[in-house]
């Protein structure tokens, strides 16, 4: 049977620097999925592999929904279904909340105004916050209020599949806690999500499975909760 989102022996090089060597994964509709790992261990190399995003080259395949996706443009498969929040947010910060928002819909056709608007208040219900500060300019929010940013405008589209790299990156403890809360909330409303976390210890106790990415080659995968205790993710991840 085949997964949801699968990617088989994906390769990645940047010259001469190997990203990827060989990675198998996938993610069943409905998951929270994680690939963890240090700084270079090619996780962001894994999400943009998936989006047909490398500026290199790249070997493997990527199937959703039993469909070759490998070389579709990356918009069409932002269209097909999977939104990729990349790491550092990207806002604009010279356009309000609002206009942030619709930017993730952007030259979609089938969008009327109606839609967008239904879209528009569904995400202000999941981040009250986004709705407070909707008329406020992208550049004068808090670093935690321009993640919930990001990620709502990477779900203007109604995505599948939820891509997250790094939602964590440079935010205090209670604003990430939050941040996760809401992943939570949106595979609980019925998005699947890959997420890709440096803060290995959160990432796991709210993903179903995750992966261990070493050196561009996954070494270990399994539940969220036996990586949590497994031994050697502890040692060299969880800083205990
Ligand atoms: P980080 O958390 O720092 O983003 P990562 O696990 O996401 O790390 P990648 O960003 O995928 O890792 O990087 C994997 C390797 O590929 C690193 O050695 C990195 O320096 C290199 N790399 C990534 N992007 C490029 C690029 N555009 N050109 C050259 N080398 C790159």
């Amino acid at each position: 049977m085949s997964h949801f989102l699968e990617a088989r022996d994906l390769t990645v090089h940047y010259g001469n620097v190997n990203a990827l060597r060989g990675v198998n994964f996938h993610v069943d509709q409905g998951e929270i999925v994680t690939l963890i790992g240090s700084n270079g261990a090619g996780k962001t190399s894994s999400l943009m592999a998936i989006s047909n995003l490398i500026q290199g080259t790249r070997r493997g395949t990527v199937e959703f929904g039993g469909e070759d996706i490998t070389h579709l443009a990356p918009s069409k498969i932002v269209k097909l279904g999977i939104s990729h929040v990349p790491e550092g947010r990207h806002i604009f910060p010279k356009l309000t909340v609002e206009e942030n928002l619709l930017m993730g819909t952007f030259g979609a056709k089938r969008y009327d105004k109606a839609r967008a608007a239904a879209v528009l208040e569904e995400i202000y219900q999941m981040f009250p916050r986004l709705r407070e500060r909707r008329t406020q300019l992208g550049g004068t929010l808090s670093g935690g209020e321009q993640q919930m940013l990001a990620i709502g405008r990477g779900l203007m589209f109604s995505p599948k599949v939820l891509m997250l790299d790094e939602p964590s990156l440079e935010l205090a403890p209670l604003v990430v806690k939050e941040i996760f809360e809401l992943i939570l909330d949106i595979r609980d409303r019925g998005t699947t999500v890959l997420l890709i976390e440096q803060n290995a210890g959160l990432a796991l106790q709210i993903a179903d499975r995750g992966y261990v990415l070493e050196n561009g080659s996954i070494t270990l995968t399994d539940t969220g909760e036996a990586l949590l205790h497994n031994e050697s993710v502890i040692k060299a991840y969880l800083g205990i």
